[in-house]
């Protein structure tokens, strides 16, 4: 059996034909830009968020530049986020001209450690940029409380966690501005880029807007210096086709992940993700992320494999599951602290241990709404199997 770490071919038997339906329509009425399929999707995707406003956005990246934008952060600024994300997260600050201030994870469910958030504040610091890591939603109510002490803006990167929601309330709607991306291997994608942000400030959205056009309120009147970056119709099209599916994907990414858990939680060699043990917590599951725990391969050891701790171990168990046919991918294997585009920052290896050492343990089980309960099983056996369990 080969499984793939993701896959769109179910989905698209599935409603390939409908989208095609509507993308013709689209295609034919020649209107490409700015028209009813984006308002009819960011009304949608405000009332899931349950948010006054939404703007829509050319993609993840842009919804976190553009919000950074908005809020007024830029030189001489410094925002506090999780060096355990995927780069834009710390891309889109730079890109503003500030400067990312990287506090180290909680090792239970990766996410910024809030504890450490005051320790970084400093006379610079303009907001906090969490990331609902994989699906997991951060402690909105403890951030909020710690941002509104300080007077920092919170800017929710929910690239990952749309469907999240903590304490029943969707993420993207507890800071100024949450940003989502519709990358199409994220719980809602395009066939193509796309993004957007959520927010309950009229002016903030206006801003926004604005900003995404050139920064252009009024037709070729520039006040600002913006960006050309919106989701054209045809994206926005397939999003409006997708987003009323999203409940039934996310409850099936839900019991996939309790599948995985009640089967592998005998398996001493691996750490499973932090499950919803506490009942603030509704995981949307984008990734299903175990941690490989140093020296676990060793009883399956191939003739002649050291073993070192470090992320040899991981990459040992990564390569074995894919002779057997499981194929995985490892979120993230470098930490943008010690990436080489940040060397001028001054980090270095030991800055942020938990982070670091998370990152050579890590790897993502295959999760996607479509994954059969074969394949699953499948999966769960080959991991006892390989652990001897
Ligand atoms: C995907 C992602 C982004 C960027 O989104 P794009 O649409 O790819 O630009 C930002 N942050 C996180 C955590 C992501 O996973």
């Amino acid at each position: 059996m080969q499984i793939p770490p993701f896959s769109l071919e179910a989905q698209i038997s599935d409603i390939g034909e409908e989208i095609e339906e509507v993308l013709i329509r689209v295609f034919r009425s020649g209107k490409y830009i700015g028209g009813q399929e984006v308002a009819s999707f960011e009304q949608a995707l405000a009332s899931k968020i349950q948010t006054s406003y939404s703007v829509s956005c050319n993609s993840g990246t842009d919804a976190l530049i553009l919000a950074l934008r908005a809020l007024n952060i830029g030189e001489d600024d410094e925002v506090i986020t999780s060096s355990f994300s995927f780069f834009a997260t710390a891309e889109a600050i730079s890109s503003v001209g500030a400067r990312p201030v990287f506090i180290d994870i909680d090792p239970e469910n990766y996410l910024m450690d809030l504890r450490l958030i005051d320790k970084a504040i400093t006379p610079r610091t303009k907001a906090i940029l969490p990331v609902h890591l994989f699906g997991y939603p951060i402690d909105m109510d403890k951030l909020i409380a710690i941002a509104e002490q300080n007077n920092l803006k919170v800017i929710e990167d929910c690239a990952q966690a749309i469907g999240s929601s903590w304490r029943g309330k969707p993420v993207g709607s507890f800071g100024d501005v949450g940003c989502f991306s519709f990358f199409p291997t994220k719980n809602l994608g395009a066939a193509g880029d796309g993004g957007a942000i959520t927010t309950n400030d009229f002016d903030l959205a206006k801003r926004i807007r604005e900003l995404a056009i050139h920064g252009m309120p009024k037709r070729y009147v520039h006040t600002k210096i913006g960006y050309n970056s919106r989701l054209d119709e045809l994206q926005a099209a397939i999003l409006n086709v997708k987003v009323i599916r999203l409940n039934k994907w996310i409850k099936q990414r839900q019991e996939i992940a309790n599948n995985y858990i009640n089967n592998l939680s005998f398996v001493e060699a691996i750490k499973l993700p932090s499950n919803s043990l506490n009942n603030n917590v509704g995981h949307s599951w984008n990734q299903f992320v175990i941690r490989i725990l140093d020296d676990s391969f060793v009883k399956n050891k191939p003739e002649n494999a050291e073993i070192v701790v470090g992320s040899e171990n991981r990459d040992l168990f990564k390569t074995e599951l894919q002779r057997l046919g499981v194929n995985t991918i490892i979120y993230y294997p470098i930490p943008i602290h010690l990436q080489p585009a940040y060397k001028d920052l001054g980090y270095k290896a030991g800055s942020l241990p938990i982070t670091e050492k998370v990152c050579n343990q890590v790897i993502s089980l295959p999760i996607f709404p479509e994954l059969e309960t074969i394949q699953q099983s499948y999966i769960i056996d080959t991991i006892k199997r390989i652990f001897k369990e």
